[in-house]
């Protein structure tokens, strides 16, 4: 098969990065680079998404890579995954015996392994620029569940997402894109007493609270986690910006534990969040820092969660601050300003004791993998689940569908074509979304 029949394959699947922005993957892999790695480094305290695919599917991430290498003209493959996902790291060793251009690279358990530039870093050891990508660096990076989807060769239907907290029975689903988060919970004897609990979807760290419990699932939502109301991380997490600079003003003491801890800042990339809150605290702009310790900040939470002993938000202040300079078009030069600090071993910060200080050691439970499709009666596709233009409907109110059916595209424009995830009848079209009924 030609490269334009993958890229093309790509493109009709609707398959986007599952483990961040949702960049369409079919974009991606035009480029041509030296190694593709396979992000398998999952970071994000409880959630169990992508060492399960990696245990249960190894043949298929292989597949996916290998498709991408082809794909990119790459020579080199990488695996990158935790040393505590043992099963997956006996079966991909299993598998790559004969596999001599594919490494599988293990990491340790520490926040944020998952980033994809760190997980550059551990594999190549170099570093992207600040406002660079992997493919400054000569590689490209795709999640477990891109790679799996890469392989399938199908649309986009399912999503594989961990469902934990305050549940009886944690688990790891395989849910139609659309699916309420309310019915999945649900299934895993979730409280009924919804008040007083609230939910952040995606990771501790960098997920956000919903309050809509029948939120859909996308192609991007790779768990749900129930806490109570009043649990710490949504308190902090709810806090509002103006009480956040309040506190800032009052009692940043300027200790730059925030910075010295930050993985972006530690790697060489002068990400200096204290500044920021100097700046904010002092209402000067001039001390906010250079653009490029702003806008290199990926928003990993660990200065806000972990280092902070003032209980601050400057991960939510710099990434608000690096917001607001990029809508303004503020550019800095792809450059790396400082070399890698020399103690970034013993700075890691490792997740057991990260979930600890978020107080969620009682959550850190098994969430096993549930290989039988959810099954539901009516989903809500989202038209814009990531990364691109909100997808234009191509059918009608009362339109049959079956799981497959494509329902949205975005032509020549950047995004990713919307497939229906079950079989039914479309009940109603907006702006925002397709609801189907079975
Ligand atoms: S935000 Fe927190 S960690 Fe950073 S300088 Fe201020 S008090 Fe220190
Ligand atoms: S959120 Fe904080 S720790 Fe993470 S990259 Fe941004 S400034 Fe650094």
């Amino acid at each position: 098969m030609s490269n334009i029949d993958y890229i093309q394959r790509i493109k009709d699947a609707g398959i986007v990065g599952a483990g961040g922005a949702g960049f369409p993957t079919h974009v991606k892999l035009k480029a041509t680079a030296e190694t593709v790695i396979i992000n398998g480094a999952e970071c994000e305290p409880l959630l169990k998404v992508d060492q399960q695919l990696m245990e249960f599917y190894p043949e298929k991430v292989i597949a996916g890579l290998k498709i991408a290498m082809i794909q990119t003209k790459a020579t080199k493959g990488a695996i990158g995954l935790k040393v505590k996902y043992k099963k997956a790291i006996e079966k991909l060793e299993v598998l790559l015996q004969d596999e001599p251009s594919i490494e599988l690279h293990v990491v340790g358990d520490f926040y944020p392994a998952g980033d994809e530039q760190q997980l550059v870093y551990e594999i190549t050891k170099k570093v992207v620029p600040v406002m660079g990508l992997p493919l400054d660096v000569g590689c490209v990076v795709i999640n477990v569940a891109t790679a799996i989807h890469i392989a399938e060769n199908k649309p986009v239907t399912e999503r594989i997402i961990t469902v934990a907290g305050e549940v009886k029975n944690p688990q790891t689903f395989f849910a139609p894109i659309g699916t309420k988060f309310s019915e999945l919970i649900k299934e895993c004897d979730g409280p009924t007493d919804i008040e007083n609990y609230s939910i952040i979807v995606g990771g501790p760290m960098m997920g956000h609270v919903e309050e809509d419990w029948d939120a859909p699932v996308t192609k991007l939502t790779g768990g749900i986690i129930i806490l109570p109301k009043r649990h710490t991380l949504i308190d902090k997490k709810t806090r509002k910006t103006t009480t956040d600079i309040k506190l800032t003003k009052a009692i940043c003491c300027q200790c730059s534990y925030c910075t010295e801890m930050c993985p972006r800042y530690i790697i060489g990339k002068g990400t200096e969040p204290h500044k920021v809150m100097r700046g904010l605290a002092n209402e000067d702009s001039s001390a906010l820092g250079v653009i490029s310790s702003v806008v290199s900040c990926c928003d990993c939470g660990l200065c806000s969660l972990y280092a902070c002993p003032m209980d601050l938000d400057p991960g939510k202040l710099t990434n608000m601050v690096k917001q607001s300079l990029l809508k303004k078009g503020v550019k800095t030069e792809k450059i790396v300003p400082f070399e890698t600090d020399v103690l970034r071993e013993n700075k890691k910060v490792p997740t057991k004791r990260l979930i600890a200080r978020l107080e969620l050691t009682d959550y850190n439970v098994a969430a096993p993998l549930n290989e039988i499709p959810f099954t539901t009666n009516e989903v809500k596709i989202l038209l814009k689940q990531h990364i691109g233009v909100v997808a234009t409907p191509l059918l009608n109110v009362g339109s049959p569908v079956s799981k497959g059916t494509l329902l949205a595209s975005c032509k020549d424009k950047l995004g990713a074509c919307i497939h229906s995830s079950i079989n039914g009848r479309i009940t109603k079209i907006t702006e925002n979304y397709i609801e189907i009924k079975a």
